[in-house]
């Protein structure tokens, strides 16, 4: 194994993010409210399979052992199954999940548990089929539940749902959420929304801060479980009363970056060392036939040096990125 892709602040990435497309045929209200916009230019093509391969496997050589396929809506992407398969068979990735809409999940989630696929996040913002259209724009809550009892059925031993609690708006869900887990081995993990550079108005009239959440998890006798050292940012919580396992994602926590275990590339083969960091770093001439392997672990090692400590959300930076679709959330 190559060195392990590591920050000068000792944090260690075995963790890659790999988006592998933008599009998405759902128009969250926080994420792409008028839809997916096709760019004005002719934009060049999403990786494909062998760019995807060729990053796949540097990222694996230097220790990453995990990798989540997402976008935009990744199984938009015809070649999707063949995507899930060319990540399983890479030496060394022992997990392959995917964030999903779920709109597809019913009628192809067999199909890509054949691919290799691990894990699932699908993300559900609300139990009521009347607010999930209101704020996905899509009418289509009984399609992702389903896909969800489908994918129990042929063996997911745990699905994980993403929820992003909005004031005025889903909310008031909480306990319907949680009545929603008691007998389901679901992980549902909340979501503080997040100010991207498109949406202050949103973000300032929705935003619900996840120490509240918290408060109210605490107050109702669910435990914070031990954090292992591999763990992400998640913090989860437990209930004897419960199946399911409640992960709550506070990027405005203090020290939340500090285990900060992943990294991204876009769809367009750029390396993103932070969800809202500045720039991306261009990985694809590397990613070509002719290219040297060791060249493109180079570039991403000098790179993770200049990797900041934290995010700037604080202070209201969300750096470059738009809306989360752009670089996979
Ligand atoms: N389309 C897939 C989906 O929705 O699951 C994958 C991509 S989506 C960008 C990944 C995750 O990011 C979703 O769970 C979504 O709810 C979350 N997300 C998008 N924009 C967000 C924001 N501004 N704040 C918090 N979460 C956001
Ligand atoms: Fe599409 Fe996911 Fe963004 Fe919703 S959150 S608009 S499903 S990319």
């Amino acid at each position: 194994m190559a060195q392990q892709f590591e920050d000068k602040f000792n944090r260690k990435f075995y963790y890659l993010r790999l988006s592998v497309t933008d599009v998405c045929n759902f128009k969250c209200t926080y994420c792409l409210p008028d839809g997916y916009q096709p760019p004005g230019h002719k934009r060049p093509a999403f990786l494909t399979l062998p760019e995807i391969k060729r990053v796949v496997t540097a990222f694996a050589d230097c220790g990453t052992s995990k990798v989540r396929i997402t976008g935009g809506e990744p199984s938009l992407r015809k070649d999707f199954p063949q995507i899930i398969e060319t990540v399983a068979n890479t030496r060394g990735i022992t997990k392959v999940a995917t964030t999903t809409n779920g709109y597809r999940m019913t009628k192809q989630v067999d199909t890509w548990r054949q691919a290799g696929l691990t894990n699932i996040n699908v993300s559900v913002d609300s139990l009521d089929p009347r607010m999930f259209h209101q704020i996905t724009g899509e009418n289509k809550f009984t399609e992702v539940m389903s896909g969800i009892d489908r994918a129990f059925e042929i063996g997911y031993e745990q699905v994980k749902v993403n929820v992003v609690l909005m004031k005025d708006l889903n909310a008031k869900e909480l306990p319907a959420f949680l009545n929603w887990i008691k007998d389901r081995p679901i992980q549902l993990r909340f979501i503080e929304l997040m100010q991207t550079g498109e949406m202050d108005e949103l973000f300032n009239k929705h935003h619900v801060s996840g120490t509240d959440i918290r408060n109210q998890l605490i107050a109702n006798g669910w435990i914070l479980k031990a954090r292992s050292q591999n763990d992400g940012p998640a913090q989860v919580f437990v209930h004897a009363d419960y199946k399911g396992e409640i992960g709550l994602i506070m990027p405005y926590e203090k020290n939340f970056c500090e285990s900060c275990n992943r990294l991204r590339v876009s769809a367009m083969g750029k390396l993103h060392l932070c969800l809202f960091g500045d720039h991306g770093v261009e990985l694809r001439d590397l990613l070509q036939e002719d290219a040297q392997e060791s060249a493109l672990i180079e570039r991403i090692q000098a790179q993770l040096q200049t990797k900041s400590v934290s995010h700037f959300l604080h202070d209201g930076n969300s750096g470059m990125t738009p809306h989360l679709a752009s670089i996979g959330g």
